[in-house]
């Protein structure tokens, strides 16, 4: 053996990161399965079991492809690469570069090797190049650099159908009496079951451990759900928990899948004539677009980033996001319930769901940001810090998101059911049945109605703030809720 090629586990790919052009005669393969991964914090089991099993499965491939393969149970990861030197002897230790600041400080001090990170289309360079050259980060004019720097619905550097994006043709509320596709299945293996003993976990069907069930992952979504995922990318509904959402975030983060295999799988489809422009190019923008662009963020804006608190938020972690019980607000305990089933709910009730909730209420963002971290399935440093401090709770004050994505209840009973059943009514501010979103964003608005005074985007909020003839009676009402949701009693 010449080399160990160290594999995170997000590094579950064969022709990428260090395993491209790996060879089973020179080169030994090192897996970590440490513990201050497993113990180290409240992680949601399902995810827990994902990651592991995930690793596991691939590690099981390459032994299968003739490599000899450590995989070891330690304590720290460097403890574990320690361990594979003192079974194989002092060799050269290689890997892609780790996808967090933390993890690439520890390697780098125990002087591993590090490969380019080619796990994303773009090469953190390029997307530095690109954020020194702008005012303010706009996602949608990095998106459109990347549509024609890929060359990916562009014609002549011109986006084809005559529009970059289609999103008022989308963002429609759930359709009534509809008939969703069915969920795929993913029935479990010995490995599976293994580590669900391990842990003490029975596992959820719902995700795939291995490259072929995220492959059939992926054919599932572009044969049932592709079509029609435009319309409904932001609604919300009790009748069905993923719609027409893809579910590939897991494999995408953890490497079962590559950004430019989910890309020309869907570019494929698109071909064939049977995919509207505004569903494939709303995809398109959610995985060139948003996906890189976050992760470009989380390296240009530093390891510091994570500590912002620009809006002096500092309430303790609601109780009902632990405890879906502590909760009369039916939009919450939904979301929170399917977090618990299956680690994993879309973009908009993490955004205007939950992450509203703590803008609003001032929940620590720390607090929250760790909170988020344990419990999705799809969950990784570099993911959910831009998406927490950036975009969820404007705690950077602004350096991402121009506005705060703050909203009343008017918007979540716009794009779900969850109001109808609700004991709080969406259209009232104050008195007892008022929807706490409601009474707080008014409330919100008005705390902060200096810092905002200069955002010409938030002047039509703030011309509405001033339009209100019964402010003190929302200041008082927003108290009494703020801490009755401190107390898990609204
Ligand atoms: C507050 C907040 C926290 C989030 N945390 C995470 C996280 O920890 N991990 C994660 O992968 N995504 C995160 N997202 C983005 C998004 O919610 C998930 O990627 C998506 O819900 C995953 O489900 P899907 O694969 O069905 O996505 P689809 O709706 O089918 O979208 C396709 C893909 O686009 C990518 N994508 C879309 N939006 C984003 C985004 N904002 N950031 C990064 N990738 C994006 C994902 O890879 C996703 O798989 C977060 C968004 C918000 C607002």
């Amino acid at each position: 053996m010449q080399r160990i090629i160290y594999i995170p586990f997000d590094h579950l790919h064969r022709n990428f990161g260090a395993m491209k052009g790996a060879e089973p005669k020179t080169d030994l393969i090192a897996f970590v399965e440490s513990a201050r991964m497993t113990t180290g914090r409240n992680w949601n089991p399902a995810r827990l079991h994902f990651l592991i099993s995930s690793a596991r499965h691939f590690a099981q491939s390459l032994k299968d492809e003739g490599f000899t393969v450590e995989y070891l149970k330690a304590k720290t990861t460097i403890e574990g690469l320690k361990e594979a030197r003192a079974i194989h002897g002092v060799l050269p230790i290689i890997c892609a570069e780790p996808s967090s600041f933390k993890q690439y400080e520890q390697l780098q001090e125990f002087g591993v090797h590090f490969v380019a990170n080619d796990f994303f289309l773009t090469p953190r360079p390029l997307f530095k190049e690109w954020a020194d050259s702008q005012k303010n980060f706009l996602m949608e004019n990095f998106y459109r650099q990347q549509r024609i720097r890929l060359n990916i619905l562009v014609e002549a550097k011109k986006p084809i159908g005559g529009a970059w994006n289609f999103d008022k043709d989308n963002r429609l509320p759930p359709p009534k009496n509809y008939i969703w596709p069915q969920y795929l299945e993913h029935p479990l293996d010995d490995i599976d079951r293994q580590v669900g003993d391990e842990l003490s976990y029975p596992p959820p069907t719902t995700w795939a451990t291995t490259r072929s069930g995220a492959l059939a992952q992926l054919d599932n979504f572009i044969n049932h759900h592709f079509a029609e995922f435009g319309p409904y990318e932001d609604a919300m509904t009790t009748d069905n928990w993923s719609l027409h959402h893809s579910l590939l975030s897991p494999y995408l983060n953890n490497g079962l899948l590559h950004a430019s295999e989910v890309i020309d799988a869907a570019l494929r489809a698109f071909e064939t004539g049977n995919i509207p422009l505004a569903s494939c190019e709303g995809f398109i923008r959610q995985i060139i677009g948003w996906r890189e662009y976050v992760n470009g963020m989380y390296w240009f804006f530093g390891p510091h980033y994570r500590e912002n608190n620009q809006l002096n938020a500092h309430r303790k972690l609601l109780p009902l996001f632990t405890d879906s019980n502590k909760t009369s607000m039916n939009c919450l305990k939904v979301t929170i319930s399917d977090i618990q089933t299956r680690a994993w709910v879309h973009h908009i009730p993490r955004l205007m769901v939950l992450s509203n909730l703590a803008l609003i209420t001032g929940v620590d963002p720390q607090e929250f940001l760790d909170w988020m971290r344990e419990v999705f399935i799809d969950a990784a440093e570099w993911v959910m810090v831009p998406n927490v401090i950036g975009m969820g709770v404007h705690a950077d004050g602004g350096q991402m998101m121009t506005k705060p994505y703050a909203a009343g209840g008017a918007y979540i009973s716009r794009m779900s059911n969850y109001c109808k059943p609700c004991k709080y009514n969406p259209k009232l501010r104050t008195g007892e049945t008022a929807c706490p979103f409601t009474t707080l964003y008014w409330d919100f608005l008005d705390r902060h109605r200096e810092a905002f005074a200069s955002n010409h985007r938030m002047s039509q909020q703030l011309a509405g703030l001033n339009r209100l003839s019964d402010l003190p009676e929302v200041n008082e009402r927003a108290r009494e809720v703020l801490e009755g949701l401190s107390k898990g009693q609204i």
